[in-house]
């Protein structure tokens, strides 16, 4: 069993300012019903580059100061004195998400839209987050693996580009749209049948192509990028559904609100987090499986202590997904 030492590694956003700082801080002491992780990997989100930047998306949804990463998975080292529900050695990834379990949206079983939503790895509610040696979670926020090497449990985060999906159940075809030929490159090698560079092509008149002029069944937009979204609703077919996962940091404009949107009977879906813990069952399902495979887009694993590093090739858009390691 691992011996928790009294000091560790972490980054800390200590002000609203720009960047992380890497400090020592004494490792945190569990509560009653919390446990101790031995954090041996936490991958780099894109609300994690709005953290470091401190743009507006990051005044919205973060409050100084934290240990930010939100994505983080590792072994249950120290467990408090009333947890039941996890034991120590067992291999966990943290749901970040900590409903309060009582509001009107917990009682119907959806804590990812709590009203009174803390946060982990954001400064919300907790300072924790999945940027250092040990973290201190809740024990009712773990999520205990059950048939997976705990290695690919950092896996729930965001898709890095904008599909536009063709879904009917399982996808028939899937057309991702980029303006990075590296990224529409592994998207292919992810199993999308068509690719679209969007800085080089017209995209409505290729959706349109591809879809025999009837247009898509569902977009899910990834990207955030206003410009592109206020687009996308012609890319819709009748009675087809939009999904936003991405961040839009300018307001939405739909130029023909009655071609383009109501009269195509469309569904809206918005996403915030997962559903708990049913989502992470299916995840891991489809991992286990073999049906989705996730290695291509890690394109850096790095100790944590080079997350200048890490962050610059990030935002210069020189990598994919990082996975960091707290303690190297
Ligand atoms: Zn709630
Ligand atoms: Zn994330």
């Amino acid at each position: 069993m691992a011996v928790v030492p009294e000091e560790m590694t972490c980054l800390l956003k200590e002000k609203e300012n720009e960047g992380y700082t890497l400090l020592t801080r004494p490792v945190p002491v569990p509560g009653p019903a919390d446990v101790i992780i031995k954090v041996d990997r936490v991958s780099i989100c894109g609300s994690d580059i709005n953290l470091w930047k401190w743009n507006d998306v990051a005044r919205v949804i973060a409050t100084v100061p934290f240990i930010p990463g939100h994505e983080a998975t590792g072994e249950v080292v120290a467990v408090g004195s009333g947890v039941t529900e996890v034991k120590l050695g067992q291999r966990v990834a943290v749901e970040n998400h900590y409903y309060c379990g009582t509001c009107y949206q917990c009682k119907e079983g959806r804590g990812d839209i709590c009203q009174r939503l803390s946060q982990y790895g954001h400064g919300r509610g907790t300072d924790q987050g999945g940027c250092c040696q040990y973290s201190c979670v809740p024990a009712r926020f773990c999520y205990v693996w059950r048939t997976m090497q705990w290695r690919i449990s950092v896996w729930l985060g965001r898709t890095c580009w904008c599909w536009a999906v063709d879904l009917w159940d399982w996808a028939r075809e899937v057309y991702g749209v980029d303006v990075d030929p590296e990224r529409l490159s592994l998207a292919l090698q992810m199993g999308a049948t068509e690719v679209i560079n969007g800085a080089k092509e017209n995209i409505t008149s290729v959706v349109m192509n591809l879809s025999n002029k009837n247009g898509v069944g569902r977009i899910v937009e990834a990207s955030g990028a206003a410009s592109l979204l206020n687009q996308s609703f012609s890319w819709l077919r009748k009675g087809g559904q939009m999904v936003l996962i991405g961040l839009p940091k300018e307001p939405l404009h739909v130029e023909n609100v009655l071609t383009d949107v109501v009269f195509k009977s469309l569904t809206l879906k918005t996403v915030h987090g997962r559903r708990i813990f049913h989502t992470w069952e299916e995840c891991e399902r489809l991992l286990a499986d073999g049906l989705v495979n996730v290695g291509p887009v890690v394109s850096h694993r790095l100790p944590m202590t080079q997350y200048l590093h890490a962050f610059n090739l990030l935002m210069t858009g020189a990598a994919c997904k990082i996975i960091l390691d707290p303690q190297h």
